[in-house]
């Protein structure tokens, strides 16, 4: 596309490498009869393979330039739609297709709104590919007691398997963007522990807070007014007393918050 300028509000960092679009697309595992929502396609480096493919394609960009030049793109496939729009808005209550793949280089400034968009409608997600940045990707698939494990971590895990796939270096990428990027995968967990409920995502935000203190110091008196009283809740959890947040597995962040939820403090 001559003359055309990409947009840093937008996060439009475009890929280039031939090697990098072709193991993305792998990852899609695109077969015809299954519907991928493309999350902003750009230039389209993984549109038009992925429309070639003959999956069923939707293709959602923001960036109302690049619509015209998308559309003369895939023109040829009858499999391949483009929308204009602000993927954070769209909902599928349109789409025939019962479930979808997701796919996207993703903007960083919108990975989180995209991440909570997943936890909306993860019924409707067969699969997700995202190529966010390296520390994010490894915040998603992080596991507890490591440095990563963290609220991104507890609340997409709930719902979803998080595979850290490969790293893609900043020369993939016209412009290059400053940090490394990764692309993860999500799929559906086999057993759905609970839904990403109000009072889960609170008790998780709290537990938190401050990485460093004690979840007992981080709980009291936010949530649990005195500290005996949290000594008591997280004993009948079989959690230490001395233990942090990055320590606690998600099956014990629920059980803490029906816990919680028992006694009303949530
Ligand atoms: N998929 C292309 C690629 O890999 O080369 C472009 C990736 S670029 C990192 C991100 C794309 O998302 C840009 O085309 C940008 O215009 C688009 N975008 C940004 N915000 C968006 C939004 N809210 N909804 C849909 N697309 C968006």
């Amino acid at each position: 596309m001559a003359g055309y300028h990409a947009k840093k509000r937008l996060g439009q960092n475009f890929l280039k490498s031939p090697e990098v679009i072709q193991r993305i697309v792998d990852e899609v595992d695109p077969s015809p009869g299954r519907l991928v929502i493309e999350i902003g396609p750009g230039r389209g480096a993984l549109t038009h393979p992925l429309a070639e493919s003959g999956v069923e394609l939707l293709a959602v960009e923001f960036d109302r330039d690049l619509v015209g030049y998308l559309e003369k793109l895939v023109r040829k496939f009858d499999n391949a739609t483009i929308l204009h729009a602000d993927f954070l808005t769209f909902e599928p209550d349109a789409v025939r297709y019962p479930v979808f793949t997701l796919l996207g280089n993703l903007p960083y400034n919108i990975t989180s709104p995209v991440m909570d968009w997943c936890d909306r409608y993860h019924g409707r997600i067969e699969s997700a590919v995202f190529m966010v940045q390296e520390e994010l990707a490894l915040r998603l698939a992080g596991s507890p007691g490591s440095k990563n494990w963290s609220p991104l971590s507890v609340m997409t895990q709930m719902l979803f398997d998080v595979d850290f796939r490969f790293r893609v270096s900043g020369k993939a990428f016209r412009p290059p963007p400053k940090v490394t990027s990764a692309v993860v995968r999500l799929t559906p967990r086999a057993t759905i522990l609970d839904t990403a409920t109000d009072a889960v995502r609170q008790v998780v935000k709290v537990s938190f807070k401050q990485r460093r203190k004690l979840l007992i110091n981080n709980l009291v008196p936010e949530v649990i007014p005195t500290v005996a009283q949290a000594c008591e809740i997280l004993n009948d959890l079989g959690l230490d007393r001395s233990c942090r947040a990055e320590q606690v597995t998600i099956e014990q962040f629920l059980a803490l918050t029906n816990g919680l939820l028992r006694l009303k403090l949530v």
